[in-house]
């Protein structure tokens, strides 16, 4: 089959990661990284940079009601559900040059190669680059949503900085519903993305499979003992409220550990009042999280946090109340789109290495596509784990594989889907 010839252009790709990162780099007086807040100045010179590169792989090009930037390649034949690519260029603060980036550059050149080739596809294929992944409005994956149908069409006309920011970029806020797309219109969606976690680079595999992505469960505890005097109250019999919270950490991370490598949890806020050296802690109030991918362990830690709670501030003669706070739930990928991407990596790993099926520990525009159609991820690694800073970066030849395994994947989903 013609398909066969198609390769990936490398250089290329290394070239358009370079120059991309070099739209909204930020100087190192001010922290370095780079900047691109969806809908601003650099996220636009990007976006239409991305669609020069997209009409010279020969795709028709259009932006949504949402901002999100859509390439198509074919009007495929016989059936009309498309395989869609994708990922964002929108940033954080102080980001690398990959995040987003090299999943929609690396789809441009599957879209490229499949051109070059002459590849006659069963299906047309789409290249989507979704706008603020990051949540610079609306709370994250704004513009993955918005095609998903999972954002109110409402929404950016009630809250007036979403609105604004979409006037700014040309956008017409009342049309925000148009840019749903129809069940059936996608045949799946792929993203090939940094893992941002250490586990691939220490394993040394290139790629690996995305099983799902997790969940995330939010809580808040306050605990409340008696504020008083921090000198003249005698150390038995006080009531610290900052105490039952230091057990509580503890206690939760060992509930964490005992769960095992899937499962991760996090205290990121701790308030304690009144909050003076010299008066012990009436109340401490503490913000956190864990991420699982099974449902039913998110469900039994909700308990168990609660239950851990409790015990802590009874130990401190404090009393704790729990409060469940957002939720976000597990997304799975499709076993059909997960056998391609494993076979499709399979041949360019290592006599006996395996391809891991991972995780996603963090979140991705594939959870929002997951309500629309089925969904894969591949992960290639990042090294030493750094990602959302500058020194996010990844081996060049990993890069060139990734890319590989998506066009090959590409190649198996057309005849299997
Ligand atoms: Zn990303």
């Amino acid at each position: 089959m013609v398909a066969e010839a198609a390769t990936i252009n490398a250089q290329r790709l290394l070239q358009r990661i370079e120059q991309l990162g070099r739209i909204g780099r930020l100087p190192e007086v001010q922290g370095g990284g780079i900047n691109r807040p969806t809908y601003g100045p650099a996220w636009m010179e990007a976006r239409s940079r991305v669609a020069g590169w997209m009409s010279e792989a020969g795709l028709a090009v259009r932006v949504d009601a949402a901002g999100n930037l859509i390439g198509r390649l074919g009007s495929g034949g016989g059936s009309a559900a498309a395989i869609a690519l994708g990922s964002h260029i929108d940033t954080v603060p102080h980001a690398g040059p990959l995040d987003g980036a090299y999943g929609v550059l690396a789809a441009i050149e599957v879209a490229d190669a499949l051109r070059r080739a002459g590849a006659q596809l069963r299906h047309p294929l789409e290249v989507l680059v979704f706008a603020d992944e990051e949540g610079r409005i609306g709370g994250g994956l704004f513009g993955s949503r918005a095609m998903a149908g999972l954002v109110e069409p409402d929404f950016a006309e009630r809250l007036t900085d979403v609105g604004d920011a979409m006037r700014e970029a040309g956008l017409d806020p009342r049309r925000l519903g148009e840019a749903a797309r129809k069940p059936g219109e996608l045949a799946c969606y792929v993203e090939l993305h940094i893992e941002q976690g250490g586990r691939l680079d220490r394993m040394g595999i290139p790629v690996a499979v995305v099983r799902g992505l997790v969940g995330i469960r939010r809580f808040r505890v306050a605990f409340r003992g008696q504020a008083n005097h921090a000198g003249t109250t005698e150390m038995r019999g006080r009531r610290d409220a900052a105490l039952a919270a230091a057990r509580f950490l503890l206690d939760f991370r060992e509930r964490i550990l005992e769960k095992g490598e899937g499962v991760v949890g996090t205290v990121g806020v701790l308030d304690l009042e009144p909050g003076a050296v010299n008066v012990i802690p009436g109340v401490a109030r503490l913000e956190g999280e864990f991420r699982a991918l099974e449902a039913a362990e998110l469900a039994e830690l909700e308990a168990e946090t609660a239950r851990i709670a409790g015990v802590a501030a009874e130990r401190e003669r404090c009393t704790a109340e729990f409060e469940l706070g957002a939720w976000d739930p597990p997304t799975l990928c499709d076993p059909k789109v997960m056998t391609a991407l494993e076979a499709a990596a399979r041949p360019r790993l290592r006599a006996g290495q395996e391809v891991p099926r991972l995780d996603s520990r963090a979140g991705h525009d594939a959870q929002s596509m997951a309500h629309l159609c089925p969904v894969g991820m591949l992960f290639v690694p990042s090294l030493g784990g750094y990602s959302h800073v500058p020194q996010e970066a990844t081996r060049a030849e990993d890069l060139v594989l990734g890319a590989e395994v998506l066009l090959a994947a590409t190649l198996r989903l057309d005849q299997t889907l």
